[in-house]
């Protein structure tokens, strides 16, 4: 099985041109992959192949004067650049059957679907991925901060000998620090503990322009969370059980596709600079661990709200006794 390192560079929308955009294709579009960066590694985590293509955008055609400045892609380059249909087809075909992306961070891997689907380009050819700042996290220090690239080449004396922010660079500094890592074992560990993951996903984002959330119970009734679709294949997604909320603004919701199986959606509900509230949504693949967890913490939550029920009643006269019963079945 071959490791592939994978890096994208996009343009970004403007915001008003993003809300347009995603009004007008009715789905989820903040940039446009301009950039296609990747390394191979074999088995023995050597590397054994490079890819790297500028692709043309669609949507988002006037290069942004950041990422112009962080990406050196000029206007010229990206105009001259491949179409997304033909570089996603020669990326499937130079990735090959038996491999796993891995990238740095969560992000890249949803903005190469989300710029597939508004494509209308199929998505199901993508090899399972993995975040490898996750497994570099497990096999350091163990912390759970997002760490920088820069961070993980430094601590293994990695020397940055070539311009950061272009994708192919950036995908052969990510493949430097997977070749010092236990990649089969920080796979299997990830599938074991956490679940494949397969979306991460920011809403209301007022700090980037977005329009934030007033509550938590406002993120809840957005679509995104009252109605996730399934991240592979567009479907609905039935909800299997109640929406477990966890200590930190957290909530979880077992889900199930009925082509893709059962999946794992967490929240995590954020403030943002103007005190507004955006949310991390996170789709994983649900592993019987994760499920247990999940249903264990349910069970817990029903049981304190039982006991604090009793307690309750048993401060009350007796007049009532009858009461608090109609109020657990408009819970349960
Ligand atoms: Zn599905």
């Amino acid at each position: 099985m071959n490791y592939i390192l994978l890096d994208l560079e996009w343009n970004q929308a403007y915001f008003e041109q993003a809300q347009a955009v995603q009004k007008r294709l009715n789905c989820r579009l903040r940039g446009e992959v301009i950039q296609i960066g990747a390394i191979k590694l074999s088995e023995k985590r050597e590397i054994c192949g490079s890819f790297s293509t500028i692709v043309r955008p669609r949507y988002f055609r006037r290069m942004h004067r950041h990422v112009a400045q962080l990406t050196g892609i000029t206007q010229e380059m990206m105009d001259r650049g491949a179409p997304l249909s033909e570089a996603a087809e020669r990326f499937r075909r130079w990735c090959g059957t038996n491999a796993v992306l891995l990238t740095w961070g969560p992000d890249d891997v949803p903005m190469f679907t989300d710029n597939l689907r508004a494509h209308g380009l199929p998505t199901d050819w993508l090899p399972p991925t993995y975040d490898l700042q996750i497994i570099y996290n497990r096999q350091t220090d163990g912390s759970s901060k997002q760490r920088s690239l820069e961070y993980a080449m430094q601590q293994f004396g990695i020397e940055q000998h070539l311009p950061a922010h272009d994708a192919l660079n950036d995908a052969y500094f990510t493949a430097c620090v997977a070749a010092k890592l236990d990649l089969a074992r920080g796979i299997k560990e990830y599938d074991d503990r956490q679940g494949q993951y397969l979306d991460c996903t920011v809403f209301g984002d007022a700090d980037v322009g977005e329009r934030g959330f007033a509550t938590s119970e406002a993120v809840l009734r957005d679509a995104r969370v009252s109605d996730p679709v399934c991240p592979t294949c567009g479907k609905p997604l039935k909800k299997l059980d109640r929406l477990l909320h966890a200590k930190g603004q957290k909530y979880s919701l077992l889900c199930e596709c009925p082509t893709h199986g059962q999946m794992m959606m967490t929240l995590r509900l954020v403030r943002n600079l103007d005190g507004s509230l955006r949310a991390k949504r996170m789709i994983v693949v649900a592993d019987e661990a994760t499920v247990a967890a999940y249903r264990s913490k349910l069970a817990a939550v029903a049981a304190a709200r039982t006991t604090a029920r009793r307690r309750h009643r048993s401060h009350r006269g007796k007049k009532k006794a009858t009461a608090p019963a109609a109020v657990e079945q408009a819970q349960a």
